[in-house]
């Protein structure tokens, strides 16, 4: 097989008939997708959606989000969890004013040198932003490049493959089309090859090992979140938002009562971080950043 070729019209067609409307999707702003695209890395495109508009209005641009303080934007990521994000956009925000004069820039390789930018959040924005004709591979897209070549494909192979499968000029809509395939048919438990537009040039269809399982971008089951350390980590910036926290208080206020040596262990992971820092005896978000 030399690319995902030929079925386009089929994909395509579908795509448009099945499109999800979600608002990121109504904006070429470079800086509004890449907001979202921030968003989407650990987070479900239906929580996304409030967030992201909530976000916007605070933060319009990446000057505004740059001479915000950091703690601001902490404070706007509530409920989003992975605050580590919050973090690398801020950064980033920095980086875009300080690099490129508050534009977000229109090459993949400035893109990756940006703060927090990998290898699919920059393509991402040259597709959705700027309608470029490159492959994106997220986890949706890695699982259905997977399936539909039949192979467990190593990283370079799939972005080969995603690449030459974009038809000349529906770089957007191509892109759009295979991650609502890969959430809503194409899904890692149980695919619908029914109902899936690929299916007659499938190679896999459900048959014998999932060639998805260990291919690049297809993560892996999570680990239990209850009793993690990101838990810990994630009580303890909620706190934050809401006032600075004593440090005989901090192993309760990350819920660990009985932990202290934990508590102080996760708690200087996130001053090492930049998403909190300590001032005598008492923890805060980080006061400067701006
Ligand atoms: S035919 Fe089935 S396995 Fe293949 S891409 Fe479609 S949903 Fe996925």
């Amino acid at each position: 097989m030399t690319g995902l070729e030929p079925l386009p019209g089929v994909v395509l067609e579908w795509g448009g008939a099945h499109r999800r409307d979600l608002p990121w999707r109504h904006t070429r702003d470079p800086w509004e997708v890449l907001v979202a695209e921030v968003m989407l890395q650990r987070t479900g495109a239906d929580r996304v959606s409030s967030y992201w508009s909530r976000f916007l209005t605070r933060f319009p641009t990446p000057a505004a989000c740059a001479s915000a303080p950091l703690s601001e934007v902490i404070v706007e990521w509530t409920g989003l969890g992975y605050n580590r994000r919050a973090l690398n956009l801020h950064r980033c925000a920095v980086a875009l004013v300080e690099r490129h004069g508050g534009q977000v820039p229109e090459n993949l390789e400035d893109l990756l040198a940006l703060p927090g930018i990998g290898a699919y959040t920059a393509r991402a924005l040259l597709v959705f932003a700027l309608e470029r004709d490159v492959g994106v591979v997220d986890t949706n897209v890695g699982r259905v490049l997977a399936r539909w070549s039949g192979e467990s494909l190593k990283p370079s192979r799939a972005q080969d493959l995603a690449d030459r499968s974009v038809p000349n000029g529906e770089g957007w809509a191509w892109n759009q089309a295979l991650l609502d395939l890969g959430a809503t048919i194409c899904r890692a438990g149980e695919p619908d090859c029914d109902r899936c537009p690929l299916s007659t040039d499938c190679q896999w269809k459900g048959s014998g090992p999932d060639p998805a399982r260990g291919s690049a971008q297809v993560g892996g089951r999570q680990s239990p979140f209850e009793g993690s350390d990101r838990q810990g980590r994630g009580r303890l910036v909620d706190a934050l938002r809401q006032k600075p926290v004593e440090a005989n208080l901090l192993s309760e206020a990350m819920g660990w009562p009985r932990e202290p040596d934990r508590a102080e262990r996760v708690a200087a992971g996130l001053v090492a971080d930049g998403l909190a820092e300590r001032v005598g005896e008492q923890y805060t978000l980080p006061t400067g950043g701006s």
